[in-house]
């Protein structure tokens, strides 16, 4: 198979001494690390760089990272959140469970801790999508960006950016079938372990986001369209221009 996938951090923490600490520990664990100190940075980031995990402080500065989460989840995004709150804050815990925090961590802490709960978590929400095998995982083509299913990531350029694991899954099932309408229901299948019903609506958001991303105008979808009633489909870009080496 192909080298093992290096997961992508977004460490949310207003403390500096502390968010430095924990990216350079996760990087040293081989991790992708990006640092913000305020969630506001981190929700108006979050659909141009997918992290594979959010590593959230409570306390922070303006949006706190309970109302952050609550945000998240409220949009229908699922993106595993690890919280971290000062010590004995037993609400915080119950509140951030409630709010769809994966898991929780009170302050302090040891980094080792931490690696610990991310990688379960990171082994709780994994899944091997259906789609595509490794033999005919070739890149494909969808106007400036060339969707890498191995390296799972959109690239431009020298430019990479890391899809989400529902993002890659749903982009893999698309490009797989050109020209065939899949429903939301095997897209639902492709991308997600649970299969609840509920979550054909975090089909549709993780939709909208690949869109903005990929459509020259995420309006008019040219890429991936809407089959009304159905789910979606992928539309190459011409006979024998879709696909890149
Ligand atoms: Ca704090």
């Amino acid at each position: 198979m192909n080298e093992p996938i290096r997961h992508h951090l977004y460490v949310v923490e207003d403390d500096p001494a502390l968010r430095d600490m924990l990216a350079s520990y996760f990087e040293k664990h081989g991790f992708a690390v990006t640092t913000m100190r305020s969630a506001e940075d981190m929700l108006h980031r979050i659909d141009r760089l997918r992290p594979d995990l959010i590593v959230l402080d409570v306390g922070l500065p303006g949006i706190s990272g309970l109302q952050a989460c609550q945000k998240l989840r409220a949009d229908g995004d699922r993106i595993p959140i690890v919280l971290l709150t000062a010590r004995s804050e037993e609400i915080d815990r119950v509140l951030g469970l409630e709010m769809g925090a994966d898991d929780y961590l009170g302050k302090p802490f040891s980094a080792r801790e931490l690696l610990a709960r991310v990688n379960a978590v990171l082994r709780r929400t994994a899944f091997v999508p259906g789609a595509p095998s490794a033999d005919r995982a070739e890149s494909v083509r969808l106007g400036e960006y060339l969707f890498d299913p191995n390296g799972r990531c959109l690239r431009q350029g020298d430019e990479v950016r890391m899809l989400r694991t529902v993002e890659y899954a749903l982009l893999a099932e698309l490009t797989a079938n050109p020209g065939v309408a899949i429903s939301r229901e095997r897209l639902l299948a492709a991308s997600h372990k649970r299969q609840d019903t509920v979550l054909l609506r975090a089909i549709d958001a993780a939709i909208m986001r690949l869109r903005k991303v990929i459509e020259p105008d995420p309006a008019e979808p040219r890429y991936i369209q809407t089959v009304r009633g159905h789910g979606y489909m992928f539309v190459p870009f011409g006979a024998g221009q879709g696909r890149a080496a």
